[in-house]
């Protein structure tokens, strides 16, 4: 039923609506005096802010609201117009002394304008309900000692507020938010308006912790208002034939269709308090996805480069390296392992085209295959093997442990070698290689195809002499690196344990045959290899840069025993090594000397340096300030192996020495003797002119020191005297 009669309800108003629509047009098309327009005609002025009671439509930008419709209503019944204007003013108190609008709404009740002048109000239209919110779980208190806040434009409804709670406090806020505002930081109770707008505001998400208190509710009646004038009364008694004609089921119709409706519109800021973290979790998702989907991508595409670089650095065939694979491999190894000691060898299977030609392609290919699988089984990470072309195959090994790698190759060799021993006894498989020893040169300037070619020539030798097995093609080289692999990184061990001391070789004045010094040389005692040559570890060492470490230990040995001897009242001096190396390693060796006499309590001419020629070819300017260090702190320097190099004169002009180690080994060792003899003259004479001592070394008889003696060098070192020998032998010497 009340369905019905709200329906009936409506569409009277839709139609009573059209109609005035249709009256309007018609008004707009017929000439219509100024007069008649004006007399059926009533402008009201409202606020557009109250939802749902007068609010601004977005879609036809009219005025509409509880508020309007009631008025048509009445308007309606009564047979005259109304329009909607919005008011300007701030107040409606203000609002009244605005001649524009004929009337104003909505009033409680009459009051002045601002102007003082006194108003007269329209019936009721509908009892707005007006009631308190306040915060969640907020214990609300009498109404006569809350302390609320309203609307400023409110302002004519908090007067009758006042007259109903006298004692009630109320600040006014220009905007809700202000309002809520305050009343969140509990600057006011509560918060007083109209409930049905409330029902509009309450809706907006982040004022869902604001509650409705429905008990603490009064009534304000809903009226318009206008200046009490005889037209203003008039106009006011036509507004009252038109609300007393509305009946109490219309009334609700409206307010129901208002209520029920879903008016708030949610802006931007209410969307993000909404949908806030349900937008943060969906933007994650979505980075989420995307990364993944990005990793994805790239992982296919790593795969894809892998799958490439697999098709262009391996062999299909064997499935090992191909010689593109192979120089890049070696480049990556030798890169990160600039300390090591390796071989590269190159491979060919001599009689390869015979097995192809007597058992088939597929045999041969066969073989292959066993070839790379052998040769791979003893691979380290540290490894690589490549089939180079055809029959030949490339390998670089890391010399670790020399006699492993020799047993390695071997079973390789032998492995493959009888590969067709159950098929046909006769057939042996001939293999050859040529072995490459990477220098330091070879890490430190990577050229792959260079070291490949040198190990194709040992190889190509092998096969011109008709031979099987292997060839070096630089045999010293392997000399050095074995020693590497039995030296490097066993030094420290080796010292630890004694294995390695200091000799002393004596030195003699040949006019009195007395020992007046002695060179400090070192000799190793390795726990596998047995007494090895400073010849053979020296140079190993200066390979993979311990030789320092080496000679420290020799110095601080030497001032040891200078210092024992010392103590034993015999006041020694000895001549001590530098190597290249030495030199390039640590420019401050001067100041090591130096906290090395103080500490073993020496004097400076104690020490003698030896340096050798290599090092001026080094570096000139290093080895020139170096010497000149040396002399100014009172340590004598020594010009060893002199006549043994081809720079030896260069560097005797450059560089100041206190004496010549002249090398008799080198003058004597061959050629003609007599020739030798002479050299030896002018080379004494020279040092004299030079204004320079001279010491020999190397004198091995008789003849030769007495030659030197009658060319005027008397200081003599050589087996003919003594041999080096340990530093407990050399202090027999010392004392008798
Ligand atoms: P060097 O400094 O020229 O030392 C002289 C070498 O000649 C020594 O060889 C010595 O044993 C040898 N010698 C001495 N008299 C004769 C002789 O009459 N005939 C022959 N054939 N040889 C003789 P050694 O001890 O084998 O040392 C070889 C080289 O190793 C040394 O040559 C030196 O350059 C180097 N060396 C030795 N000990 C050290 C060291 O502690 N540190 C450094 N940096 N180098 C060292
Ligand atoms: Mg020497
Ligand atoms: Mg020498």
């Amino acid at each position: 039923m009340f369905c019905i009669g709200v329906w009936k309800k409506s569409f009277k108003r839709v139609f009573s609506l059209t109609l005035t629509g249709i009256i309007c047009l018609l008004c707009v098309s017929m000439p219509v005096s100024a007069e008649s327009e004006g007399n059926n005609n009533i402008v009201v002025g409202v606020p557009k802010d109250r939802c749902p009671i007068f609010y601004c439509d977005e879609e036809t930008d009219e005025i509409v609201g509880i508020g309007v419709d009631l008025m048509r209503e009445a308007a309606d019944e009564a047979g005259y117009n109304v329009t909607f204007e919005t008011v300007k003013e701030e107040s409606l108190k203000d609002a009244l002394d605005n001649e524009e609008y004929d009337v104003i709404m909505p009033l409680g009740s009459a009051f002045s304008s601002t102007s003082g002048k006194a108003s007269v109000v329209s019936d009721n239209l509908f009892q707005t309900p007006f009631t308190l919110v306040t915060l969640e779980n907020y214990e609300l208190k009498e109404l006569n000692e809350l302390h609320v806040g309203m609307l400023s434009s409110l302002a004519g409804g908090a007067e009758t507020v006042r007259q109903l709670y006298p004692d009630i406090e109320i600040t006014f806020f220009e905007t809700m938010n202000e309002a809520v505002k305050s009343l969140r930081s509990r600057n006011v109770d509560a918060l007083l308006h109209n409930s049905y707008v409330w029902s509009y505001i309450l809706q907006k998400p982040s004022y869902t912790n604001l509650v409705i208190h429905p008990t603490a509710m009064f009534s304000m009646d809903f009226r318009a208002g206008t200046l009490d004038t005889p037209e203003g009364r008039e106009i006011i008694e036509r507004l009252n034939d038109g609300i007393e004609a509305i009946s109490d089921t219309e009334r609700q119709a409206i307010i129901l269709d208002y209520t029920s409706r879903q008016l708030y519109q949610f802006n931007l800021s209410d969307y993000l308090f909404r949908y806030g973290p349900l937008m943060i979790i969906c933007v994650l998702l979505v980075i989420l996805i995307s990364f993944r989907f990005t990793l994805n991508s790239r992982t296919r595409h790593f795969e894809h480069v892998v799958k490439m670089r697999k098709l262009m650095d391996y062999d299909p065939l064997t499935e090992i390296l191909n010689i593109n694979g192979f120089r890049k491999r070696v480049e990556e190894l030798l890169r990160e392992n600039p300390d090591k000691s390796y071989v590269l060898s190159y491979n060919n299977i001599k009689n390869f085209k015979y097995i192809n030609d007597s058992y088939g392609m597929d045999a041969g290919d066969e073989l292959l295959r066993f070839w790379a699988e052998c040769a791979g089984k003893n691979l380290t990470e540290l490894d690589a093997v490549a089939r180079i072309e055809a029959d030949h195959f490339a390998m670089l090994r890391y010399v670790d442990d020399v006699a492993k790698l020799q047993d390695d190759t071997q079973r390789v060799i032998d492995e493959v070698s009888d590969y067709f021993g159950d098929r046909d006894n006769k057939i042996r498989v001939q293999l050859s290689a040529g072995i490459y020893v990477l220098t330091g040169d070879d890490h430190r300037n990577i050229n792959v195809d260079r070291m490949l070619d040198c190990a194709r020539l040992a190889e190509k030798r092998l096969q011109e002499s008709h031979k099987e097995g292997c060839e070096f093609y630089n045999p010293e080289q392997w000399k050095t690196g074995k020693m590497i692999a039995d030296v490097s990184g066993h030094l420290f061990e080796a010292i630890e344990n004694g294995e390695i001391q200091v000799w002393y070789q004596p030195q003699v004045d040949y006019e009195n045959n007395k020992v007046d010094g002695a060179e400090a040389l070192c000799r190793w005692n390795h726990s596998k290899l047995g007494w090895i040559s400073p010849g053979n570890f020296i140079p190993a060492l200066e390979e993979v840069g311990l030789i320092y470490d080496l000679d420290c230990f020799v110095w601080e040995t030497v001032c040891k025993d200078l210092h024992k001897w010392k103590e034993q009242g015999r006041i020694q001096s000895v001549s001590v090594n530098l190597s290249r190396a030495d030199i390039m390693h640590d420019a401050d060796i001067p100041e090591l000397f130096r906290d090395l006499i103080n500490k073993y309590e020496l004097n400076p001419s104690q020490i003698h340096v030896e340096i050798t020629e290599t090092a001026y070819v080094d570096n000139p300017n290093l080895l020139l300030s170096m010497t000149q260090k040396f002399r100014e702190y009172g340590f004598s320097v020594e010009m060893d192996d002199f006549g043994s190099g081809y720079s030896s004169l260069n560097m005797l002009k450059e560089v100041q020495v206190d004496r010549i180690k002249l090398d008799l080994h080198f003058l004597t060792e061959t050629g003609d003797q007599n020739k030798g003899r002479i050299i030896i003259r002018y080379m004494v004479q020279m040092a004299q002119d030079l204004g320079m001592s001279l010491i020999a070394e190397g004198v091995e008889n008789k003849e030769q020191a007495e030659h030197l003696q009658s060319c005027g060098c008397h200081e003599m070192q050589g087996y003919y005297f003594y041999k080096p020998m340990p530093s407990q032998d050399f202090e027999n010497i010392l004392t008798m």
